[in-house]
């Protein structure tokens, strides 16, 4: 009756000893990258909440670096910029202004922590009065081919400034292959593109909408975001941006499209990151501060999902959080 007729599962899963010799995925402080949003003021110590992201705030540049300097101890290996101008107009120029903000953050951090990677987030909607991610027609349509030259521009700005990596999060046609021409007609052949190639538009970005003051003041992002209901599409968009150079595919956002990531994974050989984004943070934030989920096990599940999917590199507004776990 007992014999081995059946299989014994359990038997891997007996201590902890066992089951971590088994364990298939796990996170490590190299994959995670952490978000931060750095402010123009001539206030040297903002430091404002982010109402809607619990623990999370706009940061004056030396804010900026106070925080990056404290997770660096915990193991932070990477960081995402994001600016917020004081002054925004139509055409976004303080995306590409050699004194940008982010041009300002970079320089400033790469200069204390010259070791860590810093990635900068690429587009026009922090930066534009409308709170478009590209040049807006007088029809109120966005322009594809105008938005991504300045799109190419702000990607030089930033690697002139000193980023390690680019990110652009626009989802315009053509501006990988825009932003790789003009690093590499600038000499920047060896800067890395991480492109936000498989970008859905998502209910799940409310709260980064605060956090970046990026809502646009008409209309929405849905002619250039892709739908949620496609997959076969997220395949066209990676093969496109992979063909125009992308170093690594992005899935935005992360936990409502693990099965992108996995078909990803299946289809391309290239590093795969996932964006855990402002409303999946939220949820748990909000929900652990009722008491009725325990976050720490909640987020580290998560994570590990990401990983299980197929993803390499984890963006995550816990990434602080999850670094003092994991040291713990
Ligand atoms: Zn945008």
């Amino acid at each position: 009756m007992f014999d081995s007729d059946f299989y014994r599962g359990r038997r891997l899963r007996m201590s902890p000893g066992v089951r971590a010799m088994v364990r298939e995925n796990e996170i490590r402080p190299a994959d995670l990258v952490m978000p931060y949003f750095v402010v123009e003021t001539d206030d040297k110590a903002f430091k404002k909440p982010i109402g809607s992201m619990p623990g999370q705030f706009q940061l004056s540049l030396d804010e900026l670096e106070k925080s990056v300097g404290a997770a660096i101890k915990n193991g932070l290996a990477s960081v995402l910029l994001f600016g917020i101008p004081k002054e925004k107009d139509e055409a976004g120029s303080q995306a590409y202004a050699d004194e940008g903000i982010v041009q300002e953050a970079v320089r400033r951090l790469k200069d204390r922590f010259p070791e860590l990677v810093v990635i900068t987030d690429v587009c026009l909607c922090e930066y534009t009065s409308h709170g478009h991610c590209g040049m807006v027609s007088k029809g109120g349509e966005i322009q594809n081919d105008p938005t991504i030259e300045l799109l190419a521009k702000s990607a030089l700005s930033h690697v002139r400034a000193g980023a390690d990596m680019v990110a652009p999060s626009d989802m315009m046609d053509g501006r990988i292959l825009a932003i790789r021409e003009m690093l590499d007609e600038n000499g920047f052949t060896s800067t890395p593109i991480m492109s936000y190639a498989v970008k859905y538009a998502s209910a799940f970005y409310g709260p980064f909408r605060e956090a970046a003051d990026s809502t646009p003041k008409f209309g929405d992002r849905k002619t250039h975001q892709m739908d949620p209901a496609n997959s076969r599409e997220a395949l066209r968009e990676a093969e496109a941006d992979l063909a125009e150079g992308a170093d690594i595919l992005m899935v935005k956002p992360g936990m409502p499209y693990l099965d992108i990531i996995r078909q990803l994974r299946d289809n391309f050989d290239t590093p795969i990151a996932a964006y855990n984004v402002s409303g999946e943070y939220s949820m748990v934030k909000a929900a652990a501060q009722n008491g009725w989920v325990d976050e720490e096990r909640m987020v580290m599940e998560m994570l590990t999902g990401f990983k299980r999917a197929g993803a390499d590199i984890i963006i995550t507004y816990f990434a602080e959080d999850v670094l003092g776990w994991l040291k713990k």
